[in-house]
């Protein structure tokens, strides 16, 4: 049996957990190739234009797999721990996938509600017909759920910028790289939420608290975390997403109290790569003139 898993949104966080979980089922896992135009032309025609470009985009993995596998897997994630909640689009594209897939695919997708493990124990039995090896595969593959280690190093006198963007944006070759190498190529340490541990992505101090979506969360926490250790923050916006704007405009007043440069760029299927770096360039040279007035008063 062949699986088809999209590489995009929650594929950057699980994907490594998701492809051993299904190979120790006995069934093959199919992952999608990285987005390019064509996948995002693809996704393009089966959603609406008032999506954010992450679903856009997963719409295009998800009809690349239409036809080349006995079934797709996708979990749906509606809430974690502590009632944080998935953004509606993240929960809907389930959905929208069972409407793209059609009867000749399966659709295969755990609905995550707090407890992360028992629904991928009952969606591995569907899959592999054997509760015993469905508990195996999933106590082997348990361990990638950890992550790498986090460590954040501050190195004195590097220039830095804080990033501020969804995972499944800023891994994203097709989004994130882009931006990513503009900024290196001017000298610029990024510095992500990556680096960061959970305890702090996950914190409920001040305004987070009040912030119920799980992934909006961490950006700001990530933000406050980062904000007094930078040159200046770029935030990453989806055109569409609500919860980023939202979130985008709280980090830009706090930004804008404390002095410090501050670049929102809002990513949909038009903006270009050209237009991006000008607008980086321009926004590391207006920081480091801030910085040198700033020495110099
Ligand atoms: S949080 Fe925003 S960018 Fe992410 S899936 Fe939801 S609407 Fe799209």
């Amino acid at each position: 049996m062949r699986v088809g898993i999209p590489r995009a949104l929650l594929y950057y966080r699980y994907g490594p957990f998701w492809e051993r979980f299904l190979a120790g089922l006995g069934v093959e896992p199919v992952v999608t190739r990285r987005t390019d135009k064509e996948l995002l032309q693809l996704g393009l025609q089966h959603v609406s234009s008032e999506v954010c470009l992450p679903i856009k985009i997963i719409a295009g993995h998800i009809a690349d797999l239409k036809g080349r596998v006995d079934a797709v897997f996708l979990p749906r994630m509606v809430w974690l721990e502590d009632e944080l909640y998935a953004c509606p689009k993240m929960i809907g594209i389930v959905d929208i996938a069972r409407m793209m897939l059609g009867d000749g695919t399966r659709l295969i997708a755990p609905s995550i509600k707090r407890n992360f493990l028992w629904p991928h124990f009952r969606a591995g039995v569907e899959m592999c017909g054997s509760p015993l090896r469905a508990a195996r595969s999933l106590a082997r593959a348990r361990s990638l759920l950890a992550g790498p280690p986090v460590a954040l190093r501050l190195e004195p006198g590097e220039k830095r910028i804080a990033l501020i963007g969804h995972f499944y944006n800023i891994e994203d070759d097709y989004i994130g790289q882009p931006i990513i190498s503009a900024f290196r190529k001017q000298g610029y340490r990024l510095v992500t939420k990556d680096e960061l541990p959970e305890s702090v992505l996950r914190g409920r101090q001040g305004f987070a608290k009040s912030i119920r979506w799980v992934f909006e969360r961490e950006l700001y926490n990530a933000f406050r975390f980062l904000v007094g250790s930078v040159d200046g923050v770029c935030v990453l916006v989806s055109m569409g997403c609500g919860p980023d704007s939202l979130i985008a405009e709280f980090m830009k007043e706090e930004a804008g109290r404390r002095g410090v440069p501050f670049l929102q760029l809002v990513l949909d299927e038009h903006t270009g790569t050209a237009g991006l770096v000008t607008r980086i360039e321009a926004f590391l040279e207006l920081s480091q003139r801030r910085q040198q007035l700033t020495r110099a008063a």
